[in-house]
């Protein structure tokens, strides 16, 4: 079939990849360039924390997640990312005046799902076991089964992938004002497909008008002298943080956006990515003095080598999400949207694609 996929962010990218395996022809929009970098799914973090996420999330972003967690290998393994998946689990800890913090958390996971019920505290010892430079935390609890994917790493080999895939048409800086059953219209020229996917994140509010972006704001952050093996959060009453460890940064990625890059990696540094602020707004310029001091300040209280960290580069980026902030598939004749993945698109990615072409294009 001749298909279009009207935006190559993350969902884009995902659809692509399984619409291939199955011989299809693609036409792929998108209003920004190929490397991916203005795409919400290029800012991410990657973390995959089905359970982590069940704080505030429901319960089906937990079991959509576990299904991502065993779709995701096949799919970086097809872009030739061979070290950007992670399982070893996730680290949750609090300064100890904040322990109900952390109790409460773990007590909301455990009426969620019954899979929950294993979680539980771990020891100053058990903590030095698997992370041996937080052992100043008296409570931390371990959640195996978690990880991540090196969002960065799967932009940039996927951008690789297809472009150089010979059924694939790359359209970039198309920018598509509207879609309809089989077509898209760009500049009022009507351009007819077998079928359409609407992947356009925050760029599809033409269509849902319920659609909102959700600002978010990420650190890069590298040190020699800093061994954090796995993503680790630290709950604080104010701001929560995420530290998610890149062992190899960009080694390896090839983007047009790194000719002017200005990050040099020093040897054997490792780099982090400290996130995310989430603030209800579409503002995507620079982050701001304050959220910068906020990550800043709660980050080298986790570890004071941040202290002497670098700070290589910054992200904004706004996730698309709708009022219930659950994501959202509509199919209809010869149409697919995927939208609303808010702070879980790569938890939910692989497993929401593969439900849309089930109950659509394949149905
Ligand atoms: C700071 C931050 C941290 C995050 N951390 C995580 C995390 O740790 N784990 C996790 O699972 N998720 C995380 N997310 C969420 C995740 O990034 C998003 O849910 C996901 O990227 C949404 O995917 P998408 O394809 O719908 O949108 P996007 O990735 O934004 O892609 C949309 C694409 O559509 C294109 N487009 C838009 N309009 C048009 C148009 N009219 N014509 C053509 N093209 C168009 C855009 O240029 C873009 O390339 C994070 C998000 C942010 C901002």
């Amino acid at each position: 079939m001749n298909i279009a996929i009207v935006g190559t962010g993350l969902v884009g990218r995902v659809l692509a990849l399984n619409l291939l395996k199955d011989g299809h022809n693609l036409t792929l929009f998108d209003k920004h360039g190929k490397d991916g970098v203005k795409a919400a799914g290029f800012t991410a973090a990657g973390m995959l924390a089905p359970f982590a996420e069940l704080e505030t999330a429901e319960s089906i972003i937990f079991d959509l997640g576990v299904r991502s967690i065993a779709l995701w290998p096949d799919l970086l393994k097809k872009v030739g990312v061979y070290d950007g998946f992670q399982l070893a689990g996730t680290i949750i800890t609090s300064h100890p005046q904040d322990l109900n913090e952390l109790e409460h958390f773990i007590a909301t996971l455990k009426n969620k799902v019954k899979e929950a019920k294993e979680i539980d505290f771990i020891n100053k010892e058990e903590l030095k076991e698997l992370e041996p430079e937080l052992n100043n935390y008296n409570k931390s609890f371990y959640i195996k089964n978690e990880g991540q994917v090196d969002s960065q790493r799967f932009i940039s080999f996927s951008t690789n992938y297809l472009q150089n895939h010979p059924n694939v048409i790359w359209k970039d800086f198309t920018e598509v004002d509207k879609i309809e059953e089989g077509s898209v219209y760009i500049e009022n020229k009507k351009e007819e497909f077998d079928w359409v996917f609407d992947s356009r994140g925050l760029g599809a509010k033409e269509h849902f008008k319920d659609l909102r972006g959700v600002r978010g704001e990420v650190l890069w952050l590298e040190s020699n002298d800093i061994n954090i093996t796995r993503p680790t959060r630290l709950l604080h009453p104010r701001y929560k943080i995420y530290i998610v460890p890149r062992q190899k940064g960009c080694e390896g990625i090839d983007l047009e956006y790194c000719s002017d890059c200005k990050i040099t990696q020093s040897k054997g540094s490792i780099r982090y990515i400290v996130g995310a602020t989430e603030i209800e707004s579409e503002d995507t310029s620079p982050i701001s003095v304050r959220s910068s001091l906020e990550l800043l300040s709660a980050v080298f209280t986790v570890h004071p080598s941040f202290g002497e960290a670098r700070v290589v580069n910054t992200e904004t980026n706004c996730r698309p999400a709708f009022k219930d902030n659950l994501p959202r598939i509509e199919n209809s004749h010869k149409l697919t949207r995927i939208n609303g993945l808010y702070r879980h698109g790569y938890l939910l990615a692989p497993a929401i694609v593969e439900k849309a072409l089930k109950e659509g294009i394949y149905k």
